[in-house]
């Protein structure tokens, strides 16, 4: 198998952009200001522009085939439809062997021993960087991420400029218990999948330079353009969570809202009209 990123390669000027939520808890007014970017964005882009579909279900422990089926239903009620077939990552397995397997040939990669508790929530130092442990079941397999200031021009909020190395460390490409995990999967499929505009909510912000890095070491000459949107907000300084209650689309269509009044409210939590996000989203058309 070559990894060439061609099934559904772009003409020129043509915009790819994508959904991809985790099929991990039903679709919530998050989801639904994402969705309302993403698809205003294909439609400002012009009729040549597509939106896939992705289920990013790489973590087998906390995706269910059931909050997949609910998602789908609640998108297609919200009048969302993608183009093409629905990809899964739990299906796209062999692919992310052959892109770690373009990595390992460069010896950019090493097993990793340490768990979550070792590490905590900040930088991975690099403590197996040089252990030449042998790849095995229950050790996790990582990348090296040489020092480099990663620049990027976001569609909303400006230029950017990221440290990887600094900010996080050598990525985890596949967990302890042989999860492929988010950074990697994501950074495969935007590229063999020709995305080239990513629009996700700004707690994503931070990803964006290393996984222009990882992008880049696995062959990928372009980055895909990205705009990183507004969260919802509870009150002006505080995130709304799914604990918060009334964000979930299914109990909101239970309760005798419409699609529109649901996508209204989307839009308001995150302080902005239908208008605003269309007005961002002209940013997209490509020359
Ligand atoms: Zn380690």
């Amino acid at each position: 198998m070559d990894l060439i990123p061609n099934p559904q390669s772009p003409i020129p000027g043509e915009v790819i952009t994508r959904f991809a939520p985790a099929p991990t808890g039903y679709l919530h007014l998050g989801h639904v200001l994402n969705a309302i970017y993403v698809w205003e964005a294909a439609r400002t882009a012009g009729k040549d522009a597509r939106v896939l579909l992705r289920i990013e279900d790489h973590d087998r422990a906390r995706s269910r085939r059931e909050f997949e089926t609910a998602l789908l239903e609640d998108l297609a009620w919200l009048g969302f439809a993608a183009d093409g077939e629905v990809t899964r990552q739990s299906e796209r397995s062999a692919i992310y062997e052959h892109a770690l397997a373009i990595l390992r040939s460069r010896g950019l990669t090493y097993a990793c021993e340490c768990s979550r508790t070792d590490i905590g929530a900040g930088r991975y130092p690099g403590t197996c960087r040089e252990k030449k442990l042998p790849e095995s079941a229950g050790l996790g397999i990582r990348v090296r991420l040489d020092p480099g200031v990663e620049r990027f021009d976001d569609l909303r909020l400006g230029p950017q400029e990221q440290r990887p190395s600094e900010q996080c460390g050598d990525l985890l490409l596949r967990d302890r218990h042989g999860n492929w995990t988010y950074q990697f999967a994501v950074v495969v499929d935007d590229w063999l999948q020709s995305v080239n505009l990513v629009i996700r909510g700004e707690d994503l912000l931070d990803s964006t330079g290393r996984q222009m890095q990882l992008a880049r070491l696995l062959g990928r000459t372009e980055p895909p353009a990205f705009l990183h949107h507004e969260l919802l907000m509870k009150t002006p300084t505080q995130k709304l969570s799914k604990s918060d209650g009334d964000t979930g689309v299914r109990e909101l269509r239970a309760h005798g809202w419409s699609a529109d009044a649901v996508m209204d409210r989307a839009t308001r939590l995150a302080g902005l009209s239908r208008d605003d996000v269309r007005s961002r989203t002209r940013m997209t058309r490509r020359p």
